[in-house]
């Protein structure tokens, strides 16, 4: 990806100055950045970012990586990021929440859901907890 480019997670600021720190390993300052940048990574195809930044408490996590980064990829490769709309952000020191609504496309058809998930921090870094309610 050109870094110059927008940056997927729809912040409108180029990748560069956006989520490229964070796939490039820095920690994200909050629940929120790292909620961009997952969503930015799943556009970018990094399913080792996806698979760094959720914890092992997860319903998706899964110990054979390899098997759940091809899940990942399948998924991202079949899948058009639309845009990325964040509802509501609830900061916390170890614990947020980010409702958001992702744009995505499958196969022509609108595949657009809403989200309330559930961020904790572990060593001063920012992990996906799961999902909190579908279809808010
Ligand atoms: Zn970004």
């Amino acid at each position: 990806m050109d870094n110059d480019s927008l940056c997927p997670c729809c912040s409108q600021k180029p990748y560069c100055e956006c989520c490229k720190r964070y796939h490039d390993g820095a920690p994200a300052e909050n629940a929120l950045a790292l909620m961009r940048s997952r969503y930015a990574a799943y556009a970018l195809h990094l399913a080792d970012y996806i698979v760094a930044t959720t914890h092992p408490d997860n319903p998706a996590y899964s110990p054979d990586s390899s098997s759940w980064k091809k899940e990942i990829l399948r998924f991202s490769h079949n899948t058009s990021f639309v845009g990325l709309k964040i509802v509501e952000f609830i900061d916390g020191a170890k614990s947020a929440y980010v409702t958001f609504t992702a744009y995505l496309k499958q196969n022509g058809q609108d595949a657009t859901f809403t989200e309330k998930s559930h961020f904790v921090k572990v060593g001063g870094r920012w992990f996906y907890k799961n999902c909190q309610t579908a279809g808010v």
